[in-house]
């Protein structure tokens, strides 16, 4: 057992990792944190997994909501909405600075549904979930002076109500990071490769491999824990005949903020097929999104949005905001995750649940489904089962907040309230030691962003391994500039280096490597591409062989 008192370990050397456990977790998304956080705090010895980075798979690539959902409310899931609500409120209180209110407007158009009667008891119904009266009907007049940008042409007022938003990579990280101050050990670029089982067919452990330097080996435990999202059937087919996993891709595009003036999120019906859009004010930027459709890729590699869903967010901004005649090269990035949905048929991507589903088989727990939003939920329940496996079983704390509570350390000087609120929400207790130690150049944002330096420079010791590690996910500079922070490299490796320690030939290939995952994996498709690409080399072979086509004709005239 773990007392809780000793620090565990992240990313050490594999050869230090001890070979038996009482819970391995398999995948480094918010379930597997979750479960994570649960288990280091009932006093397990347990370890993380991860093949990738932590949050590298959807859960860096949501709608960076924690929400009730009012859509699940419509399609009679009552239950969902309200554990979703609670969660909502519960980490709203427990974690300020990283979970925030956000305020939502719903306009209400003639002859389109849901009308004014169903959104009103829908409404009532997520406060009374909630915490009470929150949502108010807003006349035309008084909705148009909010949004005046909006499409007029048959407006008939609309509703305010509030939900919450997340950096939803920082919400992941600060649970892994809590966990391994309590004593658990993660471990990223650690695939689990298969699962080991004794003669009577209990599993029994796992075989994984270090990608970073190719070491393999094998680590024991009386239960492994499946949380690898929409790749749970590689290592746990369905039980269930007729109910598979089902990867439902959905994209975001990102606009500056000065491209689409929004005093609060608005979410509207998309012409094209009723669907609910987001349009959400996120760290200075615009997030629009989602799509929902069937993604038939490799799930081992970075989703990519397609040109058929730039257009479809675009005609619904279009068709919402006329005026402002938003183009497709105004935009910052795009990002797509995929969603792991069970799936019970053929049902329209978007009428599929989002309930999470267990999965137990003779010392494996699969959890899969759910949503960021409710992962305190979907880790109650993988607990409960993997207690089934665990000599002496344990018991879950319901009541304690999920993360150690923080008294906010006011700094003074030029450091305004909010960006402390946000250190200490990122990174809990640490940001007290950060505040403390950081010199004034620290505590300066990085130009057009809410990031503050020391964030980049704490990034840096936070069990990264590759450059895009840093700036996609410990911060979120790939999403939030128009340049994914290209320009700001040389500053970066001046004051994060000596965490990092890579010479020059590895800082050149991260760089590369970097460039070219936000070309393919972040841009925007129908938009060219971004100038300092160009600028960096990106077309460089390019425009090389363009000049070798013409070379031979100007030889010639
Ligand atoms: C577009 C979109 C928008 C969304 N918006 C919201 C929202 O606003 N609010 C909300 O509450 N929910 C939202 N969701 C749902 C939510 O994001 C997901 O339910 C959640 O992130 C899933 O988390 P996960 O940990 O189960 O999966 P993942 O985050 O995918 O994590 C699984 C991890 O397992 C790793 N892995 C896989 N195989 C192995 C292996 N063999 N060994 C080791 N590691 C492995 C993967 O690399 C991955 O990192 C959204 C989903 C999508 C797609």
């Amino acid at each position: 057992m773990n007392d809780g008192t000793s620090a565990g370990q992240l990313n050490p050397p594999f050869d230090d990792i001890p070979p038996h456990w009482d819970i391995i977790i398999v995948g480094g998304g918010i379930t597997g944190a979750g479960i994570f956080r649960e288990a280091v705090r009932a006093g397990f010895r347990a370890i993380l997994l991860e093949e990738f980075d932590f949050s590298w798979g959807t859960s860096s690539r949501s709608s960076k909501l924690v929400h009730g959902g009012l859509r699940y409310l419509r399609e009679g899931k009552f239950f969902l909405t309200k554990a979703s609500v609670e969660e909502r409120q519960r980490l709203l209180r427990e974690a300020p600075g990283l979970v925030e209110p956000l305020g939502f407007l719903l306009p209400l158009y003639e002859g389109r549904h849901p009308g004014r009667t169903i959104l009103t008891a829908g409404l009532s119904l997520y406060d009374m979930m909630g915490s009470g009266k929150k949502h108010r009907f807003l006349e035309r007049e008084e909705f148009i002076t909010l949004m005046p940008h909006l499409r007029r042409e048959g407006l008939t007022g609309g509703f305010s109500f509030y939900d919450a938003q997340v950096d939803d990579a920082r919400l992941v990280l600060r649970l892994i990071s809590e966990a391994v101050q309590n004593g658990g050990w993660a471990v990223n670029y650690t695939p689990v490769r298969a699962l080991l089982r004794d003669d009577m067919n209990r599993v029994t452990g796992v075989a994984c491999e270090s990608t970073e330097d190719g070491t393999t080996g094998e680590l024991r435990a009386p239960v492994v824990i499946n949380a690898t999202g929409c790749r749970a059937e590689e290592l746990h087919p369905s039980p269930e005949r007729h109910r598979h996993l089902r990867p439902l891709r959905g994209s975001h595009i990102v606009l500056p903020s000065w491209t689409l003036p929004l005093p609060q999120a608005i979410t509207f019906m998309h012409p094209q097929d009723g669907r609910p859009i987001f349009v959400i004010p996120w760290e200075g930027t615009i997030l629009v999104g989602t799509t929902d459709l069937d993604h038939h890729d490799d799930l081992g590699k970075e989703p990519t949005m397609s040109p058929g869903e730039a257009a479809y967010l675009m005609e619904g901004l279009a068709d919402c905001f006329p005026v402002l005649s938003l183009r497709l090269d105004q935009t910052l990035c795009s990002f797509a995750g995929v969603r792991p949905v069970v799936s019970e048929g053929n049902r329209p991507p978007s009428e599929e649940s989002r309930d999470h589903v267990i999965w137990t088989d003779n010392g494996l727990v699969t959890v899969t489904g759910g949503k960021l939003t409710t992962f305190r939920r979907l880790a109650w329940d993988a607990m409960k089962e993997a207690f089934r496996f665990i000599p002496g079983g344990g018991s879950i704390d319901r009541e304690s907040p999920i993360f150690e509570p923080v008294r906010t350390v006011p700094r003074g000087g030029s450091l305004r309230d909010a960006a402390v609120r946000r250190l200490f929400g990122r990174y809990g207790r640490k940001a007290a030691v950060l505040l403390e130690q950081a010199s004034q150049d620290d505590l300066e944002t990085l130009l057009g962003t809410n990031v503050l330096w020391i964030e980049v420079v704490e990034g840096a010791r936070e069990g990264i391994r590759r450059l895009d590690d840093l700036l996609l996910r410990r911060v979120r500079l790939g999403l939030l500039r128009a340049d994914g922070g290209i320009e700001l490299l040389d500053d970066i490796e001046k004051r994060c280096g000596p965490s990092m320690k890579w010479d020059r030939r590895r800082w050149k290939e991260e760089r590369k490597r970097y460039r070219e995952i936000l070309e393919l994996s972040y841009g925007v498709p129908g938009r060219a591409p971004r100038p300092e690409a160009v600028k960096e080399g990106f077309l460089e072979k390019g425009i090389g062989r363009i000049r070798k086509v013409l070379r031979p004709g100007r030889q010639r005239s």
